[in-house]
Formats: C-alpha cells, structure tokens, sequence
C-alpha cells in the first residue's frame, strides 16, 4: 500500500530513511528546519578552505552503496570513497610518534618498532574484535531490540548464548589491558570508546568490537570530503522523487487517539500515514510532544560527549601530519574524569583532520585545512567562552611542543564549534555528539526504539535512538525503520 510519509529532519539517517521510503514506492516529504541538508554532517566555507563540520571519519561505506542498490541505481556513479592507507598518526608528549597502517600486519611491524609490542598481538586484537562482531553485530546493531520477533529468530537464539563471552561486564578498559599492557597501546585502544562519545573506563568491553569496523573493513574518506555523503543520499532522493522543505522547524507531532496523524510547520497541519521523526529523541518528545506521556528513564539516560571544534585557515603544509591525527594527553583516565565533572582538562588529547591531504582543492596552495577538536563534556551551561579561551591556548602549546611550531602565527582563518551551538543548530539535547552514551553495561538495552510503544505511525531514526551515533549507525537505525514499517 502507498503511503504517505513525514520525515522530520534531513540528517544522515532521514536522508537514508527517504531513500528508503520512497524507493518502497512511499509518497516522501522531509521537513528540515535548517538551509541545507545533512544535520552535522554538513560543509562550510572560510575564505578559500573548505571544511567539512562534523564527522569526519568514514566507516562501512557499504551502508552507503546499500541505498543506491535500493533505489536501483548504481552507487559508482553517484559517489567515490578512497580506502587510507594510514588510518591514524599517533603522536606522544614523549617523542613517541606512529602511524596506524591499515594493513594489520605492517601496523604489528609499527608496533613492535615504536612501542616494542610483540608481532601478533595486534591481530589477536582484531580477531577478538571480529569474532565479537560476528556474534553481536546482527542483535546489536542491525535490528530492533525492542521487537519479540527479533529475539525468537534461531539465528538470534544461538548468539545469544554466546553473549556471556562479550565482555558485556567488564570495562573496555580491562578488555584492552588483557591483550597487552603496554599504555601507548592501551590508551589507543581505548580512544575507540570515544567514537560513540563514551568514556572507556566505564563503557563495556563490547566496545572493543569498534577497531573491526576500521582495520578489517576499513576506514575511508570520500571524494571530495565528508560532505560527498550527504550529497549523494540527498540526491538520490530527490531523485526518487522526494520532496523537500528547508528553513522549515517542524512545531508539533498531531496525536490522535494513539495515532502520529501528522505535524505541524508554520502553524499550518499536516497529514501523514506515518511521521519519523530524526530530530534528537529528547527533544522530539519535549517540543514536538509535550502533552504526551515520556519514556523519562530512556530520557533521562547520561548523554555522551560533546566536543569542541576549531576549524583553522593554515597557511602551512606539514608532511608529518596525515588525514587523521591524534596527539594523545599524558593522563587519559584524568582527562575523561575531569569530563565527567563538566571539564575540560588542561592536557586534552587533540584530534587533528586535515581533507586537504586528499582533496587538494580544500585548501589554497601550500596551506591545509585543520579540523581540530577536543573532546568536552556535554552542556550543562559551563562558562564556555572561558573554558573554550582555555582550550584553544592549551591545544596550540600542545601542538607548537609536538610539530615544534609557532601555530597562532600560521592560523589565517577561524571559526568554532562548541556544545552549545551543536544543540542550536540540530536539536541534540545538551549538544551531545551520540545521543546518550554507552557508559553503562545495560547502555544498548536503554536506548529508545526505532518506534514509539505508546504512539502508533510514530518512528524514531538518528544517532539519539537504538543503535546509536555515528554515521554507520544512524544509516542501520533508518534500515530497522524501514524494516518494521514494510515488514
Ligand atoms: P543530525 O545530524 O543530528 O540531524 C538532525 C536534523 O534534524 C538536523 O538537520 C536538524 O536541523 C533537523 N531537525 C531537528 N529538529 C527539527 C525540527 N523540529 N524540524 C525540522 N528539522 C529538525 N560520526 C562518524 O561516523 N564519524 C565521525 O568521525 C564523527 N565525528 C563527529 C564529529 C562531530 C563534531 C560531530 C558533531 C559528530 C560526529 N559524528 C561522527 C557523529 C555523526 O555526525 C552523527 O551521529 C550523525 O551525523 C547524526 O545524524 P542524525 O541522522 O542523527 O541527524
């Protein structure tokens, strides 16, 4: 049957969920209330650099190609992606710097080179965090937890007695301990804690399931930058026929009798078979819901981290520095404790992207374009303009000690990107880069459904529901929408 769907919200996964719903033969309207589409993952331009202004790592691009396979189309000729070699430089304080080589076996040489790491360890790393996807991937990650029909699948049934071998009780943290005590190695390990903005010292050893997706599958970046993804899913739905409406906040979801009837935009109803909602869930429900009944312990769960970006104009070009940098803090249990107080330790460990280094056309000649960011505490109305002051002289003293530099002298264009404008530019509550986070063992239970129990023809997509943020994800939650709307 046709139906008539409403999407509010044109980020990654209300992009994937148009795809999805209109190449079903649905008829799609998506209701964005910024000028462009994409949510986070969107671009700007300061001057002659590019940047891209949120993510800016890309995983299991095969999610991607799934929606062009959907819409019958072919995905090569829409959108290219470029597999790095070298995932990540790690720089220390100490001198210690080493580049993490896609190929398992030259990243083990690395290693044992730079942090004298025995050759193997870091493949039984992987092959623990393969056979950890293998079991948990599909339960976790690729359907609803929240549908009896997934738990009685005999596929499901079998996994789940191998769930006690998960690590679901112990902290990431030991789980990384446990291969080899080597801190270096152990604090790179942890770092994947950050990419669902959780803290490894708390988040469960599951977690250690997150190098899989970027060793053994892959980490890559698109041609032309990040922004390429948004592009290519918003214009494959438009061309299968998607309308939509920008510079337009959605005010209310109509409810009636038990039923999502529709929204409202600019005061004016309308009706809709079925409404997904791929605003924040928090924030779905406290401003577009207010008069219904809330799911407060799901609400309620600690939100993930933050973080804050500054994007750097840099008349300079650094050989040692690669697409993907990291130079790590001396203290990293520290840095994640004083987060959870709503600080910003002084010795942050400092991410650096630079897309120039594959797209030369991000940046003027003999420059690069900086995505720097740290991470930061979610918004709890902190003195932001002082710990952000703060930071930004702490993160240039970091980097002038590592790349022995004098970096206010080279930055020739700047823009920001802090918690509180996180939250005003896309809804996410208390500017939360993941929605909540995973910091407790029962994390990926107490997420919110991808459909409300209470309010029928009401769906829920994006990196506030099940199963959780970044872009991988988002694209999965759209699939298991669209799987319980066209079961
Ligand atoms: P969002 O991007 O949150 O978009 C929601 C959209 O809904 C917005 O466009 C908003 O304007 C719209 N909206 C909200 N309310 C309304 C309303 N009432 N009416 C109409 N429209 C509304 N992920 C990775 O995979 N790799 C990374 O390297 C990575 N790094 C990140 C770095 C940063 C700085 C940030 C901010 C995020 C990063 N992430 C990363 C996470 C990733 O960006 C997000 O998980 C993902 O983009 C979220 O997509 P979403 O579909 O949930 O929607």
């Amino acid at each position: 049957m046709k139906l008539k769907i409403g999407i509010i919200g044109a980020g990654v996964a209300g992009l994937a969920s148009a795809v999805r719903m209109a190449s079903r033969g649905h008829e799609v309207e998506v209701w964005e209330a910024n000028a462009y589409p994409g949510g986070k993952l969107s671009e700007f331009q300061l001057g002659e650099y590019r940047f891209d202004a949120g993510p800016s790592l890309f995983t299991m691009p095969s999610y991607v190609e799934t929606l062009f396979d959907i819409a019958g189309e072919k995905c090569e000729d829409h959108f290219a992606y470029h597999r790095l070699e070298v995932v990540c430089n790690y720089f220390w304080e100490d001198g210690t710097q080493l580049s993490a080589y896609a190929d398992p076996e030259i990243f083990s040489e690395e290693l044992h080179k730079k942090l004298g790491v025995p050759k193997g360890v870091f493949e039984k790393i992987l092959k623990d965090s393969q056979r950890k996807y293998d079991i948990a991937g599909e339960i976790f990650l690729e359907k609803s937890l929240h549908k009896f029909s997934t738990w009685m699948q005999p596929k499901i049934l079998k996994a789940m007695l191998l769930i006690p071998t998960l690590d679901l009780f112990t902290s990431m943290h030991m789980v990384n301990k446990r291969f080899y005590k080597n801190p270096k190695l152990v604090q790179l390990l942890n770092r994947y804690a950050t990419y669902n903005g959780s803290n490894p010292y708390k988040a469960p050893g599951l977690l250690t399931v997150i190098p899989h997706f970027e060793y053994n599958i892959g980490a890559f970046i698109p041609k032309g930058g990040m922004n390429k993804i948004t592009q290519a899913m918003f214009t494959l739905a438009q061309r299968k026929g998607v309308q939509f409406h920008f510079d337009k906040q959605v005010e209310e979801i109509l409810v009636k009798n038990g039923h999502a009837e529709g929204i409202k935009v600019e005061g004016q109803s309308l009706e809709y078979d079925k409404v997904i909602s791929n605003m924040d869930v928090y924030s779905t429900y406290k401003k577009l819901l207010p008069q219904a009944k809330h799911p407060e312990r799901t609400l309620q769960q600690e939100r993930s981290t933050s973080a804050v970006i500054f994007y750097w104009g840099i008349k300079k070009e650094f050989s040692e520095l690669d697409v993907h940098n990291i130079i790590f803090s001396k203290d990293y249990k520290h840095e994640f404790e004083i987060m959870s107080d709503g600080n910003i330790t002084d010795d942050p460990t400092v991410y650096i992207n630079i897309t120039k280094k594959y797209v030369p056309t991000d940046a003027p000649t003999g420059c690069e374009n900086w995505f720097v960011m740290v991470n930061a505490p979610f918004n709890r109305d902190q003195d932001w303009d002082q710990l952000i002051a703060r930071t930004r002289k702490n993160i240039i003293e970091k980097v002038n000690r590592i790349l022995k530099i004098n970096l206010e002298n080279l930055i020739v264009q700047e823009s920001l990107l802090d918690p509180r404008t996180i939250e005003s530019r896309t809804s996410s509550h208390l500017g939360a880069l993941y929605g909540s986070s995973s910091n407790n063992k029962m994390a990926a239970f107490m997420r919110h459904a991808n459909f409300s129990s209470r309010i029928k023809d009401l769906y829920f997509c994006g990196g506030s529901v099940h199963p959780g943020g970044g872009i991988p994800l988002c694209l999965l939650s759209a699939k298991i929408v669209d799987e319980i709307i066209n079961p």
